[in-house]
């Protein structure tokens, strides 16, 4: 965006919060995995997120699917922290089809029937609120350092190397050492900051999930988007107002679209159903799809499905049809200018109809997974050198150990 008027900010001194291997900026789903993946790695792990809660969209967006570790054909293609993240999600949940808290298929429990596993993928369905507790557990007994309410604000670098991050929280101003830092913030805010390249599109639609207790008192998840927000889902002559995530003025204007579409739902459900039902629960969080990425090495496309990359740490099916496997390599997620930077989550390098797949919650935690080792095996170097320079074998070896799936086998099936 350009501004009319600039001014130049006073240089001034920061005080240092705290040193750590890792940073990771974001504690959304790919964060929460980044951080729990480095962490397990051996490294000393901040994780910053500005709001107060773990999970973002998969929580306080109350968007609550875990769609598929399977390729739809009754193959697996994620394991690692994905299913242990899909596992927890309804650990110690009973069923409650209202709001679409739904266990993992029985098929996908150990010793499942392998040919329902065709039928039913293996998903689950969850209490945001429950999650969101359960996550803080998680990386708090791995002994990751949470910073909430705390806002990534800039970078410090020197030459290629990112040497602080800058936040803002209650503290005032301050900075964080690190050496590596992990972009979990969705929309690549870290990568805009240390210079990277980073496309921004438009063609968010409104949208806004949110619980209500209906005429009866039964309380109900309503999933409402928008249709068409993707450009294959449109329709001829139909208008969608579109939003873009990369600007003040613009998230304001989806969250304000998006909380009268809501609202104006819940009047047509009591005009249709009468009694008085009422909204108790509506995201707290922007509900960006695609926003704004990483331009990295690799970007990843729809014609990669079924591709082989030699750096691959990690795989993922697409949740919309059965069939496609895509491998996620390195050079997806690592900056391109910054050596000590890497992706995960929904701003990794992805485009078009693929980013409709990285972007999801069990992709997610597999990128997330990948650059949380990736950044841990980097912390641990005494020189200088980029997530290009890693012997990628070895970390390959170290992610299939924590159960990630990474099998040249499976694409030729
Ligand atoms: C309406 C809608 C429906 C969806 N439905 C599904 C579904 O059914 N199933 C599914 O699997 N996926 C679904 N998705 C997609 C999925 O939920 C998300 O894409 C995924 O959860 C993204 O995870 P993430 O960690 O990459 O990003 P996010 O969840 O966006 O997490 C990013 C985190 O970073 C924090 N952050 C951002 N900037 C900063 C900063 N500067 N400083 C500090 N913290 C920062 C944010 O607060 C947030 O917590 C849906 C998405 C939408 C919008």
């Amino acid at each position: 965006m350009k501004f009319k008027q600039r001014l130049q900010e006073p240089a001034r001194d920061l005080p240092v919060m705290g040193e750590h291997d890792v940073v990771v900026v974001g504690g959304g789903i790919a964060g929460v995995a980044a951080a729990l993946a480095a962490a397990r790695a051996g490294s000393k792990v901040c994780l910053l997120e500005k709001v107060c809660a773990l999970g973002g969209l998969a929580t306080v967006g109350n968007v609550i699917i875990y769609l598929p570790l399977c390729d739809g054909k009754g193959r697996q293609v994620i394991g690692g922290i994905g299913e242990e993240l899909l596992r927890l999600s309804v650990e110690g949940e009973e069923p409650v089809p209202e709001i679409r808290v739904e266990p993992v298929p029985a098929c996908w429990e150990r010793g499942g029937d392998l040919e329902e596993r065709k039928k039913h993928r293996f998903r689950t369905g969850y209490n945001p609120i429950t999650y969101l507790y359960k996550l803080e557990h998680l990386l708090l007994k791995n002994r990751v350092t949470l910073l909430y309410d705390t806002r990534f604000c800039n970078v410090i670098k020197e030459g290629r190397h990112i040497r602080a991050v800058i936040v803002e929280s209650k503290s005032g101003r301050t900075a964080l050492l690190c050496k590596a830092v992990v972009d979990a913030s969705g929309e690549a805010d870290v990568c805009v900051a240390a210079g990277e390249k980073t496309p921004s599109i438009g063609g968010n639609v409104r949208c806004g999930w949110y619980y209500y207790v209906d005429a009866r008192g039964q309380v109900r998840l309503r999933p409402l988007t928008d249709p068409g927000y993707m450009p294959n889902l449109r329709k001829p002559g139909v208008k969608y107002i579109d939003f873009r995530g990369d600007s003040a003025a613009q998230v304001t204007a989806h969250v304000l679209a998006s909380r009268e579409m809501m609202m104006a739902d819940m009047e047509a459900i009591k005009a249709k159903e009468g009694g008085n039902p009422y909204p108790i629960m509506i995201p707290t969080i922007p509900c960006f799809r695609m926003s704004r990425r990483l331009s990295g090495k690799v970007t990843l496309k729809p014609t990669d499905d079924h591709r082989w990359f030699d750096d691959c740490l990690g795989m993922t099916g697409d949740w919309r049809k059965a069939g496609p496997i895509f491998c996620l390599p390195l050079r997806s997620l690592a900056a391109v200018n910054t050596a000590n930077l890497i992706t995960a989550g929904r701003c990794m390098s992805s485009t078009g109809d693929t980013w409709d797949v990285t972007r999801v919650i069990p992709t997610c935690a597999v990128s997330g997974e990948a650059a949380g080792a990736a950044a841990a095996f980097l912390a641990r170097e005494d020189e200088d050198i980029s997530f290009f320079d890693l012997d990628i074998p070895t970390l390959q070896k170290h992610l299939r150990r924590r159960r990630v799936i990474i099998d040249k086998s499976l694409l030729a099936q």
